[in-house]
């Protein structure tokens, strides 16, 4: 796809919604953390219902310590592989507190270090609390990125590399939310909604209706 026409899309899509935020419910840097290990392969919403109480409890690594595991389980168990999940932020909060001083580290490479934090999760914290202009690759953003023909790729990691290269600056720090915003409410997976899309005259999927 042509530079121009990649831009076009990121006009429209930012002209529906020119600053988007992560829909995922957070107070503070941690509790954004928690939230994204909670989200993966569970949606933002069955994640914002489970996690007030818990939030209102366990707001920072140590508190989540004190908490424990099994407590921690009986606030998440609504949400999916919540066995591996509480397992995993438990071992990130012991990182936390043993190496960080209680804190969220602020890194790619660091927060990789992280059990239950891959390169999408890390690009959304860095993103979203930090500043930095990632693109985080999710089922939304591989999926719409695809059909658009913004890459051709076979999977996330390939997808965020192309993306990169293929995005301007200028479009990068929003880039993701709005692909995900697309995938979710108009790009559906299982059937798309091309008549309402803005940006179908731009579309090259060839099954585009
Ligand atoms: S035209 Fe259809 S397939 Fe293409 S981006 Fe829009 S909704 Fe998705």
């Amino acid at each position: 796809m042509q530079r121009k026409n990649v831009d076009e899309i990121f006009k429209k899509l930012s002209e529906q919604s020119p600053t988007p935020k992560i829909e995922l419910e957070y107070h503070n840097n941690f509790t954004l953390f928690v939230a994204v290990v909670l989200s993966a392969q569970s949606t933002d919403k069955g994640v914002n219902k489970a996690t007030p109480v818990l939030f209102e409890i366990a707001d920072d690594p140590y508190k989540m310590l004190l908490l424990g595991e099994s407590k921690l389980k009986e606030h998440i168990k609504s949400i999916g592989l919540y066995n591996s999940k509480a397992k995993n932020i438990i071992n990130s909060c012991k990182i936390m507190v043993d190496e960080y001083n209680n804190q969220l580290p602020d890194n790619f490479e660091d927060l990789l270090k992280l059990p239950g934090v891959g390169r999408k999760s890390a690009n959304v914290l860095l993103n979203s609390l930090f500043n930095e202009s990632t693109i985080a690759v999710d089922t939304h953003v591989f999926r719409v990125s695809n059909r658009l023909g913004l890459c051709k790729t076979k999977t996330p990691d390939a997808t965020e590399f192309a993306l990169n290269e293929k995005i301007s600056d200028k479009w990068k720090k929003y880039a993701h939310h709005w692909l995900v915003l697309h995938g979710r409410y108009i790009c559906k997976a299982r059937k798309p909604l091309c008549s309402e899309c803005v940006i179908y005259h731009l579309c090259e999927f060839k099954d585009k209706n």
